[in-house]
C-alpha cells in the first residue's frame, strides 16, 4: 500500500497508524471522535487476527486497548471520521446516508483500515442513536470471521467490548462496540452518493483513490477501451460475481444487501439479519424485515447486478460511453455461473474437466434437496463422507423422495467412476464445511453472553475458524438446528 504523501504515520498500542482516506479531503467524511461507553469489558477476540496484525499476546491484558475500542481513550495518530455516502435500499433511492455509527480510525501497519461500530453519534446518525447492541455485535463477530475460515472474501472482526450502557431496540439492551477490519470500507454507495449531487470531480477523486490503492491493474487495461474507470467497474464486477458463488454454493443469504452494503472490494460486508441455510429452500428469506423477499436466498445473484448497475450508472460521468459501462457489467453473469459450477463441482468432489452432464447433476440435485427440506450443511458432509465409506443410508435418510435420491445417487457414483473414494472423500471434507454459523447456535452465545458467559463464543469461534475440521468435542454445533430455530427472527433492528 501506498499512504498518500500529506499522510503522517504515529505509533501506539504497539501499531503504527495512518489514514489514507482521511487525505482525501472534507468532502468525503467529517471528523468525529467515538464517544465513551462506561466501564467497558471484553466479550470476545480473534487472537488468530490479533496475531495476523502483529499484536503481542499481552493486548487482551492491555487496559489501554480495551478503552481505546470502546471509545474511552484516543489513539495517538489514528485521525477518527465517519464517512459519507448513500444508497439504493431495497430497490429505492435512500439518498444520504454515511456511517451513522462505524467510525474509522484509521489504518494499522499491513493496510488494514480499522472501524469502531457502535462507537456513538455521528453527523450521519440521522434519527438513530450511533450504537450497536450486543446481539447483533455478537453476530457480526462470529459471522465475519466464519465467512474467513470459509475463504469467503469479507471484512474481518477483531475483538468485541461491551458495556451495560443501555440501548433501546424493541427491548431495552446492552451496548456493544465491534472493532472490524478491511482493506478498505468503500461502499457502491460512496459512489452513487457524489455522481447523485453531480460533484463530479468528487466522484473521480474517489475513483482515482480506490484504483490506485486496490485496483492499480485498471490503469492501462486495454480491455476495458483504455478507460480506467470501465476497467475498475469490470474488475468490481468479477469479485462481486466471485463473492456471490461463494454466497450461494455455502448457502449464505445476507439479507440486506442494499446497494450501501456492497463493497467496492467484493467482501461480504455489513452483516445483519444474515443466515445460512437451514433447510434448503432457494426462495428463504432470513430477513423478517424483508417482506416482499427482494434478498431472498435465490434472488442474490440478481440483486448483486442490479446493485452493479447502480454503480455503473455512479460511475458513468466517468466512463462516458453507456456501452462501455454495459461491457463492463458483462463478466458478472459469466463469472458467477462458471465460479458457482466449480464450486458446486467441487462440493461434488468432481474435480476432473467438467463433464456435459454435470450441470443437469448439480441442477437435479438441487431439486431433490428443495423438495425434502434437507438440511444443506448436513448433507453436504455426510455425502463426503458416504463417498469414502461407500455407506449411504445417511445420506439417503436425508431425503423424502428416496427412490429420487437413489436415481440421483446411481448417476452420481457412475460420474465419478473409478476415483479412489478415499481421496475424493478428502477432498470433499475440505470443501464441504461441517460447521457454520447457524441462526440457533449465534442465539445460544447471544443469550450466554447476556449473562456474562463469553465461553460459548469462544468455542464456537474456534471451530468457525477451522470449519473443515472434525473438531469431536464440539459435535453439538453440527447438529439439525432445534424446533426452536424456526421461530428466531432477525430484522433489520441491531
Ligand atoms: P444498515 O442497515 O445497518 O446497513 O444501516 C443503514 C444506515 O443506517 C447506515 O447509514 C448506518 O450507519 C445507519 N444506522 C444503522 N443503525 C444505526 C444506529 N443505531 N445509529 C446510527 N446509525 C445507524
Ligand atoms: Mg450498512
Amino acid at each position: 500500500m501506498n499512504p498518500s504523501k500529506d499522510c503522517h504515520a504515529t505509533t501506539d498500542l504497539g501499531l503504527t497508524w495512518r489514514n489514507t482516506f482521511a487525505g482525501l479531503g472534507e468532502d468525503f467524511y467529517t471528523r468525529v471522535s467515538p464517544r465513551p461507553l462506561p466501564d467497558p469489558y471484553w466479550v470476545a477476540h480473534s487472537a488468530s487476527l490479533a496475531r495476523e496484525l502483529g499484536l503481542t499476546s499481552f493486548w487482551q491484558q492491555s487496559d489501554a486497548w480495551l478503552q481505546a475500542l470502546s471509545g474511552n481513550r484516543a489513539v495517538a495518530g489514528a485521525e477518527p471520521l465517519a464517512s459519507v455516502y448513500s444508497g439504493h435500499q431495497f430497490g429505492v433511492w435512500a439518498g444520504q446516508l454515511g456511517d451513522g455509527r462505524a467510525i474509522l480510525l484509521g489504518q494499522t501497519d499491513g493496510g488494514q483500515e480499522l472501524q469502531l461500530k457502535g462507537a456513538g453519534l455521528t453527523p450521519y446518525s440521522r434519527m438513530a442513536d450511533g450504537r450497536a447492541v450486543l446481539r447483533s455485535t455478537v453476530r457480526e463477530f462470529l459471522c465475519s470471521e466464519a465467512m474467513h475460515g470459509l475463504g469467503i472474501p469479507t471484512t474481518r472482526a477483531l475483538c468485541v467490548t461491551g458495556s451495560d450502557a443501555p440501548v433501546y431496540r424493541e427491548t431495552a439492551e446492552t451496548a456493544a462496540v465491534l472493532t472490524r477490519l478491511a482493506p478498505s470500507f468503500v461502499r457502491f454507495g460512496h459512489f452513487e452518493h457524489f455522481s447523485a449531487r453531480g460533484q463530479i470531480e468528487q466522484l473521480r477523486t474517489l475513483a482515482d483513490y480506490v484504483i490506485d490503492q486496490h485496483y492499480p491493474q485498471c490503469r492501462g487495461d486495454d480491455t476495458s477501451g483504455g478507460n480506467a474507470y470501465a476497467a475498475l467497474l469490470q474488475a468490481v464486477s468479477r469479485r462481486t460475481a466471485e463473492a456471490l458463488a461463494q454466497w450461494q454454493a455455502v448457502g449464505f443469504c445476507h439479507g440486506v444487501m442494499n446497494t450501501d452494503n456492497m463493497s467496492i472490494l467484493g467482501l461480504t460486508i455489513d452483516y445483519g439479519p444474515f443466515q445460512f441455510l437451514d433447510a434448503y429452500q432457494p426462495g428463504h428469506i432470513c430477513n423478517h424485515s424483508d417482506t416482499q423477499g427482494r434478498y431472498a436466498f435465490n434472488r442474490q445473484p440478481n440483486v448483486a447486478y442490479w446493485n452493479l448497475y447502480c454503480l455503473a450508472q455512479a460511475l458513468l460521468p466517468l466512463i462516458e460511453e453507456q456501452s462501455h459501462a454495459l461491457a463492463a457489467l458483462e463478466p458478472f453473469k459469466t463469472v458467477f455461473l462458471q465460479e458457482f459450477e466449480s464450486r458446486m463441482r467441487a462440493k461434488l468432489g468432481l474435480l476432473d474437466s467438467a463433464a456435459t452432464d454435470d450441470r443437469a447433476l448439480v441442477e437435479d440435485l438441487l431439486g431433490l434437496l428443495a423438495r425434502s427440506g434437507t438440511d444443506y450443511t448436513i448433507f453436504w458432509r455426510r455425502l463426503s463422507h458416504s463417498v469414502g465409506s461407500g455407506e449411504v443410508t445417511p445420506v439417503r435418510d436425508l431425503f423424502l423422495d428416496a427412490a429420487g435420491f437413489d436415481g440421483w445417487w446411481l448417476r452420481y457414483t457412475e460420474r465419478i467412476g473409478a476415483q479412489s473414494p478415499e481421496q475424493l472423500s478428502q477432498v470433499m471434507l475440505s470443501t464441504n464445511p461441517k460447521f457454520v454459523l447457524r441462526n440457533h447456535l449465534a442465539e445460544l452465545a447471544i443469550q450466554a453472553a447476556r449473562k456474562k458467559d463469553f465461553a460459548p463464543i469462544a468455542s464456537l469461534l474456534e471451530v468457525l475458524e477451522t470449519p473443515f475440521d472434525e473438531h469431536p468435542a464440539f459435535e453439538h454445533y453440527a447438529d439439525f438446528p432445534p424446533d426452536w430455530a424456526h421461530s428466531i427472527e432477525i430484522s433489520c433492528s441491531s
